[in-house]
């Protein structure tokens, strides 16, 4: 996935933007100047390295790479992007809440200019003909698949937006939001597959020895895939994959290049290789560590419940950098077992050394943080030849960190399940608010006990309404009127209500009245220029007024 730098960071300018924290005037025609930006930038980096100017053009190369991601910055940081679209298109686009179907024009420039980005990248990188052609269909594919899972994430949370009940209980009822989670993630793993083959280029490995051999191997093992695929990427990556995680759907993917530089008790021992991520768990371990991580931070943001957003964040940022550094760790000898098992299956090491002695040029000592260099992988596999007691050992720990992951994972979950139905009627309760179905929420909080008292007070407000199904302009009217009473923990509550229900400006309503009766500290980010007519004059006034 080479694109995921560039989408983070897309993210990030996305999520300034939105915030607000920008400079510059409103000029969305800025979009058409800043057009030739990426082929300017890039071809500059080639010319100044062709003209001798080696450090210069070797550092506007690099840049260059980020050109899409560059120009895209100074559309929303530089010349208020989103603002205008705010305006023109009387879109809400904030972080509250769903993602709504108008991000898609808040993101639509950067996917020009990273296309834009990826032709210039062609015209620096191949001369015209052919071999430029498949240089570009190449990086173009590889940009869409790196798009499949955000969209999808996208398309779902949109259509789960749309719907007002089912909005209602994802955000109020922790376990359907749970479950919807759960299926999303679930359906992503089934058909990644299906997904990668749709924009990769891939066609089915022909019949013939090569596949005979695989298929001999497979069998050997007792291993179960659909396919093995080729994957046409114009030479340019020499890598191999084993994707999904049923077996009726996982498929072997061995890159062109790959095929067309190794021989094929090398191309075997790759083969071997992928098969024993599978053999051995490598992804369901992952999946179990990972889900096991996200869980414990979630315990720990419930055990500490830090008010303040940065004690958020560091929370968040240490149980990512823990899980960051616990996959690093594993992946690094998970490939480990994987050559081991590559070993076993041929009866040698010696395919699979000279397999990665091509793939790197030699073997050179280079380490990532998901591999270790082709050195170390060698001299593990003598090793473990000289001493099979050792590699034994190598592989119970193995065993015991994976056992470990589960145990975690299983451990969370059932205490997180645990949670979650605990908290069941009271968030069944919130949903009913939100649903504006008062009399249901009257009815349920009854059989609580000790609910939580902002519930409480919240469904007594609710007892003197007349109607049967609230809406949310029907509360944000009612907070209205108690603020011209000057009733403002009730004002505050109905503003609670409204957004409960779907207004997710009332929220900013509800922080300025929580303020103003000095119940929570001011934030920075409290602007009534934001909020409807008769709210933004009244609030900028007692703002300003409390705050002399
Ligand atoms: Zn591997």
């Amino acid at each position: 996935m080479p694109y995921i730098p560039q989408l983070v960071l897309c993210t990030l300018i996305l999520v300034a933007g939105v915030a607000g924290w920008t400079w510059g005037p409103v000029a969305p025609w800025a979009l058409v100047l800043l057009l030739p930006l990426p082929h300017l930038i890039v071809l500059s980096g080639r010319n100044l390295g062709g003209a001798g100017s080696f450090r210069m053009g070797a550092l506007v190369t690099i840049v260059g790479r980020f050109s899409g991601v560059f120009a895209f910055a100074l559309l929303v940081l530089c010349c208020g992007w989103v603002q205008w679209l705010r305006e023109s298109l009387g879109a809400r686009l904030d972080l509250e809440g769903w993602p709504e179907a108008n991000f898609i024009w808040v993101i639509f420039p950067y996917l020009i200019f990273e296309v834009l980005n990826i032709d210039a990248q062609s015209r620096a990188s191949c001369a015209e003909g052919p071999g430029r052609l498949s240089w570009r269909s190449f990086h173009l594919r590889m940009f869409a698949s790196t798009l499949i899972p955000p969209a999808t994430y996208l398309a779902i949370a949109g259509l789960v937006g749309s719907n007002r009940w089912l909005r209602v209980q994802v955000e109020q009822v922790e376990l359907v939001g749970a479950a919807v989670f759960v299926a999303l993630i679930g359906g992503l793993a089934v058909y990644l597959p299906a997904l990668f083959k749709a924009s990769w280029r891939t066609y089915e490995l022909p019949p013939g020895r090569l596949r005979t051999g695989f298929e001999e191997i497979s069998k050997s093992v007792r291993f179960n895939s659909r396919n093995v695929l080729v994957w046409d990427t114009g030479k340019m990556m020499a890598n191999a994959a084993i994707v999904g995680l049923l077996p009726s759907r996982r498929v072997v993917i061995l890159s062109d290049a790959l095929l067309s530089d190794l021989d094929e008790d090398e191309l075997k021992a790759v083969y071997s290789h992928e098969v024993g991520h599978s053999h051995h768990h490598h992804v369901p371990v992952f999946l179990a560590w990972s889900v096991g991580v996200f869980l414990l931070a979630d315990f720990a943001l419930r055990a500490f419940d830090p008010t303040n957003a940065i004690a958020v964040l560091g929370i968040m940022v240490a149980f990512l950098g823990a899980w960051g550094l616990a996959f690093g760790w594993m992946s690094r000898r998970f490939e480990l077992q994987a050559d081991l098992f590559a070993m076993r299956v041929l009866g040698s090491g010696r395919p699979l050394v000279s397999a990665l002695e091509k793939i790197e040029g030699t073997l050179r000592d280079k380490a990532t943080w998901r591999h270790f260099g082709g050195l170390r992988r060698a001299h593990f596999l003598d090793e473990c030849t000289q001493d099979p007691a050792g590699a034994l050992r190598f592989e119970q720990k193995l065993k015991r960190v994976s056992q470990l992951g589960y145990a975690i994972c299983v451990f969370g979950l059932v205490a997180e399940l645990g949670l979650m139905a605990q908290g069941l009627p009271e968030d069944r309760t919130w949903a009913a608010l939100g649903l504006g179905d008062y009399p249901s929420a009257q009815d349920r909080v009854e059989r609580i006990t000790n609910p939580d008292p902002s519930l409480e007070r919240m469904v007594k407000r609710t007892l003197d309404v007349e109607v049967a199904v609230g809406t949310s302009a029907d509360s944000l009217a009612r907070a209205w009127s108690r603020w011209q009473e000057r009733d403002l923990k009730a004002a505050a509550d109905w503003a609670s209500m409204a957004y409960l229900q779907g207004n997710l400006r009332a929220y900013l309503i509800v922080e300025i009245l929580e303020f103003l009766e000095g119940e929570e500290p001011l934030r920075g980010s409290l602007n009534p220029a934001r909020l409807p007519s008769p709210w933004r004059v009244e609030l900028t006034g007692a703002l300003e007024a409390a705050r002399q």
